[in-house]
C-alpha cells in the first residue's frame, strides 16, 4: 500500500507512460489490488485491474457454488452490486479523456456466465476497468491516489462488504427454480414455458426492461401446466408448448411478436423483476429470419431452393448478397447444421415467398418455374425426419393450420388455444394447395478452412468487437445486426476473442467440421473457462460473457472471407 502511494507521488505530473511502472500487485487492508494492464494514453482503452478479496474478508458459502449455475448466479449478483456502487461513486474522480472513470462489466437483464467476478473457495476476484487520471497527457497522481485509496475501498464497502446473505440467497434460489423448470421441460418434451403473471413486453424498442402497466401473461387452459418449484408455497402455473408445430395467430398489434420475442430470449435466464424470469425455452432454439444482403458460403439450401435462374448450384450455395428468401433458407439450414432443435419464426421478419404459396400462385407459376419450396411444404418433414420443432407467428395465412399441432391465438395480449377451431376451419375450407412435400433433404456439414480467418491489420493481428452487432476482424467487418439472439456486448467480445484464438491456435482445419469445432470450443469453455480463450487467462481477461454455439456459428457464417469445403 505504502509502495503504491510512494510510486504515485513519484510519477505525479510526469508523462502518461509513467503509469506503466505501476503494473503489479499491491496489498491493501482488506484486498489485494492487481494492476494487470496499463493503457498507453488517457484516450486509449482503459487499464485493467483486479480486486482480490480473500475468504476471511468476504466469505462465500459452499452452498453458493455447489452447482455451476449457482456459482454463475453468485458471481452475477456480486457484479450487479459492485456496478451499482461504481455508478454512485463515479463522479468523484476527474481528469481528461476517459480518465478517472471506473467500470465493471455489469450484467443486464440476462444472467450469463461472465468474467466480471469469479469466486472460488479462497477468494472473490472483481475485474474492473479504469481510466487512469490525467491532466492533459500528464499523470494526475493526486487523483489516482484518491481513486485507489478512497474510491475503490468505498466502492467495496458499499457493495461487496455490504452484501447480505439474503442478497445472494435470492439469486441462487432463482437458479434452482429455473433449473427445476428446465428439468420438467425436458421430462415432458416442452420446448417453451411461459409462466402465468409473466411480463413479456419491453419498455421500448431500445430498452430491455419490462413495460410498466403491461397485461400479465395468462395461460390458455388447454396448455396450462403446474410445476412444483422450490422456495414457493404455491406451484408455478403457466403455458407449456410441446414439441411439434405451434402456430401463433391473432390480429395485428395483439402481442404475437412480443410473445415470440420473449420465447426467443427464454434460451437465457433473466433476473428477478425482469418479468421473464419464468419464461424458458429449449436452449437450442434458434430464431430464423430473412436477412437480405448477407454473405453465404457453400450452404446446401436445396431443401428450399432449386433451379435458380442461371443454373446456380443450391447444394452448395454461395453469394455475397443473398435475397430475402435465400437468406432465410440459409439461416434455417445453418441453424440445423449446428444442432438447432427448435426454430422460431416471425412473419414480420420473414420473406413471404419463403413462408407461403397459395393455390392460385401454384396454378399460375408452375413448380418447374419456381425455385422456392416454401417452408410450409417442409415444416412437417422437419418435425418427422429431424425431430425439429417450430414455433411460428403467422397472422396472415391460414395455410399452416393443416400442419399445426396446436394453434394459439392472441386476443388483446391474452393467448387462447384455438386448435380445434382452426382444424375445423381447415376441413371446412380445405386448402386447395397441392401437397408438394417430399423428404426434407440433406443438411450440410461444412468445414471452414484455415484461410477463412484473416485477422491481419497492418503488421498486427486484430479482432475487435464494436458494440453488440459488429466485429472487425483484421480489415473486414462482420455484421451481426440480424443475429437476434446475441444479447450482450460481452458475448460479442467473447466471440471476437474466440475468432482470434481459433486463428492463433490453428483450430480451423480442413478435417474439422463446423460442428466439431463448436464442440471443441464449448468443451474448453466448460473445462477451462471463458478466459482460456484470451491472451490473459490468469489476469483480467477482458469483459466477456458466454455466447451460445449458434451465435458463434452465426459469426463464422457471416465472414466475408470464409473459405469453406463441404
Ligand atoms: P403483433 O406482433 O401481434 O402485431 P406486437 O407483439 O408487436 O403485436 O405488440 C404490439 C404492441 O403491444 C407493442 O407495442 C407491445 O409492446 C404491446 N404489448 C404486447 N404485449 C403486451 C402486453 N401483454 N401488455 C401490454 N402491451 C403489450
Ligand atoms: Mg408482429
Amino acid at each position: 500500500m505504502q509502495k503504491l502511494q510512494a510510486q504515485l507521488r513519484d510519477i505525479d505530473g510526469k508523462g502518461y507512460k509513467g503509469y506503466k511502472s505501476l503494473q503489479g500487485t499491491y496489498q491493501f487492508q482488506s484486498f489485494k489490488l492487481a494492476i494487470d494492464y496499463v493503457q498507453g494514453d488517457p484516450f486509449a482503452s482503459p487499464s485493467k485491474i483486479r480486486i482480490i478479496v480473500p475468504e476471511r474478508q468476504f466469505s462465500i458459502k459452499k452452498d453458493w457454488y455447489k452447482s455451476k449455475m449457482r456459482k454463475i448466479y453468485t458471481e452475477d449478483v456480486i457484479a450487479r452490486h459492485v456496478g451499482r456502487a461504481i455508478r454512485k461513486n463515479n463522479e468523484s474522480i476527474r481528469g481528461s479523456g476517459k480518465s478517472g472513470l471506473l467500470t465493471i462489466d455489469a450484467p443486464g437483464q440476462e444472467i450469463l456466465e461472465r468474467t466480471a467476478v469469479t469466486i472460488d473457495g479462497e477468494q472473490t476476484t472483481i475485474c474492473l476497468s479504469v481510466g487512469l487520471p490525467a491532466n492533459g497527457r500528464r499523470i494526475n497522481g493526486k487523483e489516482a491516489e484518491k481513486l485507489f485509496f478512497k474510491v475503490l475501498p468505498n466502492i467495496l464497502t458499499q457493495s461487496l462488504f455490504a452484501m447480505k446473505e439474503k442478497d445472494i440467497e435470492s439469486f441462487v434460489q432463482l437458479a434452482d427454480q429455473q433449473e427445476v423448470i428446465r428439468e420438467k421441460m425436458r421430462e415432458n418434451n416442452w420446448v417453451a414455458f411461459v409462466a402465468d403473471g409473466a411480463i413479456l413486453p419491453r419498455e421500448s424498442g431500445i430498452s430491455n426492461r419490462p413495460l410498466k402497466k403491461a397485461v400479465p401473461f395468462k395461460s390458455p387452459e388447454e396448455n396450462r401446466v403446474s410445476i412444483d418449484i422450490p422456495y414457493r408455497d404455491e406451484p408455478l402455473t403457466g403455458m407449456a408448448l410441446s414439441k411439434g408445430i405451434t402456430v401463433i395467430v391473432g390480429g395485428g398489434y395483439h402481442g404475437k411478436s412480443t410473445l415470440l420475442n420473449a420465447i426467443e430470449r427464454g434460451v437465457y435466464h433473466h433476473v428477478q423483476g425482469d418479468g421473464r424470469e419464468y419464461v424458458l425455452t429449449d436452449p437450442d432454439a434458434v430464431k430464423v429470419r430473412a436477412e437480405d444482403g448477407r454473405k453465404v458460403s457453400h450452404v446446401n439450401i436445396s431443401p428450399f431452393i432449386n433451379n435458380l435462374p442461371h443454373g446456380e448450384d443450391t447444394n452448395e450455395f454461395s453469394t455475397e448478397n443473398a435475397s430475402g428468401s435465400t437468406s432465410q433458407a440459409t439461416n434455417v439450414m445453418e441453424a440445423l447444421e449446428v444442432g438447432a432443435s427448435t426454430l422460431l419464426i416471425d412473419e414480420d421478419t420473414s420473406a413471404t415467398n419463403f413462408m407461403i404459396r397459395d393455390q392460385r400462385m401454384q396454378e399460375l407459376v408452375v413448380k418447374e418455374k419456381e425455385p422456392i419450396t416454401p417452408f410450409i411444404d417442409k415444416i412437417t418433414r422437419l418435425r418427422v425426419e429431424h425431430d425439429v420443432s417450430t414455433i411460428l407467428v403467422m397472422g396472415g395465412s391460414g395455410d399452416y393450420f393443416d400442419a399445426a399441432d396446436q394453434v394459439i391465438m392472441l386476443d388483446e395480449y391474452i393467448p387462447f388455444n384455438v386448435t380445434t377451431k382452426a382444424k375445423d376451419i381447415a376441413s371446412q375450407f380445405p386448402s386447395q394447395r397441392k401437397d408438394l412435400s417430399e423428404s426434407f433433404g440433406a443438411i450440410s456439414n461444412r468445414r471452414f478452412l484455415p484461410y477463412s480467418l484473416d485477422t491481419r491489420k497492418g503488421k498486427k493481428s486484430k479482432v475487435q468487437a464494436k458494440g453488440l452487432s459488429k466485429i472487425i476482424m483484421g480489415t473486414t467487418d462482420i455484421d451481426l445486426q440480424q443475429v437476434e439472439q446475441l444479447v450482450d456486448t460481452s458475448q460479442t467480445r467473447m466471440i471476437a476473442q474466440i475468432i482470434h484464438y481459433l486463428e492463433q491456435k490453428g483450430w480451423l482445419k480442413s478435417e474439422t467440421s463446423l460442428t466439431e469445432l463448436l464442440n471443441q470450443i464449448e468443451k474448453q469453455i466448460d473445462s477451462r473457462g471463458l478466459a482460456s480463450f484470451t491472451s490473459r487467462p490468469n489476469e483480467h481477461p477482458g469483459e466477456i460473457a458466454r455466447p451460445r454455439r449458434f451465435e458463434i456459428a452465426a459469426t463464422l457464417n457471416r465472414l466475408r472471407t470464409a473459405q469453406v469445403q463441404i
